[in-house]
């Protein structure tokens, strides 16, 4: 062969069977067959084999069925982040004069996309209280074909009843997709409290460095397996596999992270919490939080994901100096990696509620708590002149 050709073709290997710690990285859009007979263009490549890069090298199949193990999932579907996880349950679940109902303090794309494209394609979503509970079922219409939770809330972290919602839905034999990216996918069992379908932007705690960008569809069944898969083909959501190898790394590490964080967290949280500048602390362990109860029956632990109200005698610009003054914390959106962050959100709509431009979010990194504790204490110390 001319060496054109070898460069195509090559005769040379390197020796086979690399023993590594390490799941390789398989990149890839062709898949050989052997014959013409076998090929196939199929999404089901876990039980018909590999077919298609599109739908999953190696790599990738290998994290969803890491994250479908942790999950005790019948199967996870790997997406391209947590909001591309959001549109594939719509898309498979609702079709135009079809009915959703999604929580008001939903994650703020998802209630875009709501508002936005699913309502150009004659979706209607509606949005409902998050401590609504059993009450779910006044909400269900003939024509409703989904209904979200979100477990802690976005922002205003408020925790659902969510077995007394699946019941409902159950009953209406509505199927329940649960956002369950708080949780990491380990500390609410979303598939035994009866969740159909949960989803997790695995861009925060499994990634958890904040340089990845990746989402799962976890499916407690066959028929949501069946309803999901061609619609995750048809939309063609293909990750790359270098990103999945970022996250099976980060699953290695996942246990000690989300230990260290909720400690950490809780003690920023109640240090906080006594302090006269901050009227609420929204964190799911405290009291404060609402649907605490529910928290403490259904979850095994916490995260790294709060919000402190400051209080009514200080004004928006005035809190908003005093998140400009911190240098631990950075501000900046999304979580869950090894950086503090804080970020205020002074548009929350909420209804029947005005935070009145107080709300601070804040994400506990991996620096040391005391250390934090003493940024924000700097950082309130002219408010407190003020008291
Ligand atoms: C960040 C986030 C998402 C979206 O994840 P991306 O990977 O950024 O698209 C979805 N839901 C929740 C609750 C999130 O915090």
């Amino acid at each position: 062969m001319h060496w054109r050709s070898k460069l195509i073709h090559p005769n040379a290997h390197a020796p086979a069977n690399f023993r590594s710690l390490a799941t390789p990285t398989y990149r890839g859009s062709t898949v050989i067959f052997a014959r013409q007979a076998d090929v196939s263009d199929d999404w089901r490549q876990t039980e018909n084999g590999y077919s298609y890069g599109l739908y999953g090298t190696p790599t990738v199949l290998e994290l969803g069925a890491r994250i479908a193990e942790i999950e005790g999932a019948h199967h996870s579907f790997i997406v391209p982040g947590g909001q591309s996880a959001i549109s594939l349950i719509y898309l498979s679940f609702c079709a135009a004069g079809t009915h959703a109902l999604v929580p008001f303090t939903a994650y703020g794309p998802n209630q875009e996309l709501a508002c936005g494209l699913l309502q150009r394609l004659g979706i209607s979503v509606q949005a409902y209280d998050p401590l609504i509970g059993a009450g779910i079922a006044d909400l269900i219409r003939e024509n409703t074909a989904l209904i979200w939770v979100e477990s802690p809330g976005s922002v205003t972290m408020e925790i659902q009843d969510v077995p007394a919602m699946v019941a409902a839905a159950h009953a209406r034999k509505v199927p329940v997709a649960l956002d369950n990216t708080y949780s990491a996918g380990v500390l609410f069992d979303a598939f035994a409290h009866g969740v159909d379908v949960s989803m997790q932007a695995l861009t925060k705690y499994v990634g958890g460095h904040s340089d990845l960008l990746l989402g799962s569809v976890s499916v407690a069944d066959t028929r949501c397996y069946e309803a999901i898969g061609p619609v995750y083909k048809q939309l063609g959501m293909a990750v790359s596999p270098d990103d999945c190898s970022l996250a099976l790394r980060g699953l290695q590490t996942l246990g000690v992270r989300l230990e260290r964080l909720e400690r950490s967290t809780l003690e920023v949280a109640r240090w906080l919490a006594q302090r006269t500048e901050i009227k609420t602390v929204l964190h799911p362990a405290l009291e404060s939080c609402p649907g605490h109860e529910y928290w403490r029956r259904d979850f095994t632990g916490s995260a790294s994901i709060f919000s402190v109200v400051f209080d009514g005698r200080f004004s928006a610009g005035e809190v908003a100096g005093c998140a400009d003054r911190l240098k631990l914390f950075k501000i900046g959106f999304s979580w869950g990696g090894v950086t503090s962050l804080a970020i205020l959100y002074p548009n929350l709509d909420r209804p029947g509620v005005d935070y009145g431009g107080r709300l601070l979010r804040l994400n506990v990194g991996l620096e040391e708590p005391a250390d934090l504790i003493a940024d924000l204490a700097q950082a309130l110390l002219t408010l407190d002149t003020r008291v």
